[in-house]
């Protein structure tokens, strides 16, 4: 019987698309092998990635003028190949909202000038940086934003007032696919896979093709986009499972009705939860500000710390998982992702105001 994962990630998938890749891991469409045994470059495989592509290009609208790149190295490795790639001498801004944007900033420092737009860690990251608070460079060669923080549970509904001209990159690792996006205002947009979108392994990047083509001459070809663009990322052999287990969710995404569907399914989650937190009398705490509350991380603290052990193995009894805060804010963490059902959330609550009910 499976339990109610509430990871931050790598996280729950949809059952369904479990079986599914259990049901063709031995043989895939009759060919008599699995997806892993098989060759990057058969037309098995390459029709794989490309249905993959199109059904991501169709979930998310993706403009034509905008490359879908299928990578390794997770996210973190992007914070360096964002600007191995995009700087191209110039200088870049960061606006930091919570840990995952502050490690970008770091990590970006090592490849030329880099500001810092804005950022709320003076307040915890609880709270995004108002307009007044932000300042962007006109010429900057981006602007990087992760749009949802999955530490601080801090989630952009907005885009920061970015000058004309500077292409927005956006970290959106934990919460892309969790509503419709538009494409267009971004000029680059990445995220590890093992969230909203699959397995460990992949990350996806989506890119304005205008931004290929200014790599540093030292980056290395298989971080080059311009090349992995040119090569339907497979200069070399790419993580194939991940890519094919991506497009089963990518699928399971579309039948559901798209990513319009899966938002309403997610507010009605994240509402649940809230109102839990809010409705618990100070009991149960979320210190992010309403406006910005992420649908997919929600942190929340016991207004008495000494309780959270009592609290994580209640929880571990009625079988729901990783709800453990992380380390750097402490608490709770419950991470509801695409995958997470209603009835997983709702069994959380019930355990929330049950133990509020009698340690209160
Ligand atoms: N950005 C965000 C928003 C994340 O949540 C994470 C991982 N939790 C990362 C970057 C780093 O991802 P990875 O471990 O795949 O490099």
């Amino acid at each position: 019987m499976r339990i109610f994962n509430f990871s931050a990630g790598p996280a729950v998938l949809p059952e369904a698309v479990l079986e599914a890749a259990r049901d063709e891991l031995l043989d895939w469409h009759g060919c008599g092998m699995g997806i892993m045994e098989m060759s990057h470059r058969g037309k098995d495989f390459t029709g794989v990635i490309e249905a993959a592509e199109a059904d991501l290009r169709a979930l998310m609208g993706i403009p034509a003028n905008y490359k879908v790149l299928f990578l390794q190295g997770g996210a973190t490795l992007q914070f360096a190949q964002i600007p191995m790639n995009l700087l191209a001498g110039g200088s870049a801004d960061y606006v930091v909202t919570g840990s995952w944007s502050k490690k970008a900033f770091k990590e970006a420092q090592r490849y030329g000038a880099v500001r810092l737009a804005g950022t709320t860690e003076a307040g915890k990251f609880t709270a995004l940086p108002a307009a007044a608070d932000l300042s962007f460079d006109p010429s900057a060669a981006y602007a990087h934003i992760c749009t949802n923080e999955t530490i601080h549970g801090v989630e952009m509904f907005d885009l920061p007032a970015v000058p004309a001209g500077v292409p927005i990159v956006a970290d959106m690792s934990s919460h892309i696919l969790s509503r419709p996006m538009d494409v267009s205002k971004y000029g680059l947009i990445y995220a590890g896979a093992q969230k909203n979108i699959g397995p460990a392994g992949l990350v996806i990047v989506i890119v304005r093709e205008d931004l290929l083509g200014k790599a540093a001459p030292t980056t290395p070809s298989v971080l080059d986009y311009a090349v992995m663009a040119e090569n339907g990322s497979m200069l070399n052999t790419p993580p194939t499972f991940g890519i094919y287990l991506a497009g089963l969710i990518f699928k399971h995404l579309l039948a559901q009705g798209g990513l319009a569907a899966v938002e309403q399914a997610n507010i009605a989650k994240a509402r649940l939860l809230y109102d839990a937190i809010d409705g618990s009398g100070g009991f149960y705490r979320n210190p992010v500000d309403v406006a910005c509350r992420s649908r997919m991380n929600v942190p929340f603290t016991l207004a008495d710390g000494a309780l959270d052990a009592a609290f994580l193995a209640e929880a571990a009894e009625r079988r729901l998982s990783g709800l453990k805060g992380h380390k750097s804010v402490g608490g709770m963490r419950a991470s509801i992702y695409n995958a997470m059902s209603i009835d997983g959330v709702r069994a959380l609550v019930e355990l929330m105001q049950d133990f509020a009910a009698r340690k209160a």
